[in-house]
């Protein structure tokens, strides 16, 4: 046998280093689940679990940036806005949206279940019992936007407290004209290194999307999904009708920007969600393409971003419109179409109040279920097959929180289009070079 040239070498290797980095996450993705799914069905299923770690130290290392890079980017992003009403306009645009667009993701899912009937003749057998969450009150919500102590709030991670924060000081940047011209420069090149450090860390995604969809392919056989297949099948395919309906048509009439663009650039940050299954943890992904990929402006992405893992929930909302429907059916309940419009105002609001982590929305599930009277013990069944329907969710909830900074970015005149029409360009081996992201087209 031959043994490969050190050129022949170098070969294999450039091609994989120079290949655009959702082409090698998309590899990866590929491979992890054919890998997983042959060691599940051989009986080797410890193995792909074996595996997982390396996926954890990517998640890991994802979620090390999100609090310093949020705080920095909104204060540098807030302190760039030219008038401090836009902050207004901006904050305003953005809840309707997210909230408008995560109404009709609830509608959609209800629609699917109630049409497709995926409880209809369901042994749902016994189940543990499992009790409702306790929804927290508006004026518990609204204090509890505002930090007492800012560094606890960091500590936390609290994302809502250091929005509101960051909001604050880049405010107060601004205000403080002259005065506060070495903190900006501060702030300006902190950002600066957190968009570095965070193009570094994108760099290891292939290698921990390939290890954790090993786990998930490897650890959730057959006999796990079937019972539920038509649950599983709709969650999936409510996610790709809302995007393509909703945020295609978002993209394209209201935002008068090619769709096709939108989803190629949003790529990168929904395949990371749909591994890590954590919006949250997903962000700084989501930061970096929006900004990179889609051209939308940082002071637009680092506010309506950071906003959107936390509160924008549209997969979330559809996943639980499917499985209400899903569970009622199965107990044999019928809802009247009063209880569908308590599921749409509580999934909605629900889906704010869920944080953007791997299996939040199971929990909220349960709040939508109480709302309506239904059984809880609805959530136990659910729960076996929960991370396949989250893998979906997060994906959505992800997609729908770079659509809406499209549009908003759009109407402020703060996307670039030059940006959002050509560029695709992160490439595995531009992380680690010293120039910032380069922005010409591959
Ligand atoms: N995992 C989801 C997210 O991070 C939340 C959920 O469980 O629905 O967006």
């Amino acid at each position: 046998m031959k043994t490969p040239t050190p050129t022949a070498r170098r070969g294999v290797f450039s091609f994989w280093t120079g290949m655009q980095l959702w082409k090698q996450i998309f590899l990866a993705l590929t491979a992890g689940l054919i890998i997983g799914v042959a060691l599940n069905m051989s009986g080797n299923a410890d193995i792909a679990t074996s595996i997982k770690p390396v996926g954890d130290l990517f998640i890991r290392g994802i979620k090390m940036l999100i609090v310093p890079l949020i705080f920095v980017s909104l204060v540098t992003g807030v302190a760039s806005l030219q008038n401090l009403s836009t902050m207004g306009r901006i904050s305003i645009k953005t809840f309707v949206l997210y909230l408008a667009t995560t109404a009709v993701a609830i509608t959609i899912g209800l629609g699917l279940a109630v049409l497709f009937q995926p409880g209809v003749g369901v042994d749902l057998g016994t189940a543990a019992a499992v009790s409702a969450k306790a929804a927290p009150t508006l004026t518990e919500t609204i204090l509890g936007l505002v930090p007492t102590n800012p560094v606890a709030a960091f500590a936390e991670g609290n994302v809502l407290q250091i929005i509101v924060f960051a909001i604050f000081v880049g405010l107060a940047i601004t205000l403080a004209g002259d005065a506060a011209k070495p903190v900006r420069a501060f702030f300006d090149s902190a950002a600066e290194v957190m968009y570095k450090l965070t193009s570094i860390i994108i760099s290891f995604a292939p290698y921990g999307v390939f290890a954790l969809m090993v786990w998930v392919a490897g650890a959730y056989g057959m006999d796990v999904l079937a019972p539920l297949a038509k649950v599983i099948a709709l969650v999936y395919v409510g996610c790709v009708v809302h995007a393509a309906l909703v945020y295609a048509g978002l993209i394209k009439f209201v935002a008068r920007l090619n769709p096709v663009r939108y989803f190629q650039g949003s790529i990168e940050p929904v395949m990371v969600a749909f591994t890590s299954t954590s919006s949250s943890g997903t962000l700084p992904v989501t930061m970096m393409s929006a900004e990179r990929n889609l051209g939308v402006s940082r002071s637009v992405s680092s506010f309506v971003l950071p906003l959107g893992a936390t509160i924008n929930m549209d997969g979330t909302a559809l996943y639980q419109g499917v499985c209400a429907v899903f569970i009622a059916q199965a107990y044999g309940v019928d809802l009247t179409t009063g209880q569908y419009l308590t599921i749409v105002l509580t999934a909605t609001l629900a889906s704010i109040g869920t944080a953007g982590v791997p299996g939040a929305g199971l929990i909220m599930l349960s709040l939508v279920l109480a709302s309506v009277g239904l059984p809880l013990e609805g959530v136990a069944i659910i729960a076996g097959i929960d991370r396949i329907l989250d893998m979906a969710r997060t994906a959505l909830n992800v997609a729908g929180d770079c659509a809406v900074s499209c549009v908003i970015a759009r109407s402020e005149g703060e996307l670039d289009e030059k940006t959002y029409d050509t560029a695709h360009v992160l490439r595995a081996d531009t992380a680690l070079t010293s120039a910032s992201p380069s922005r010409t087209a591959a």
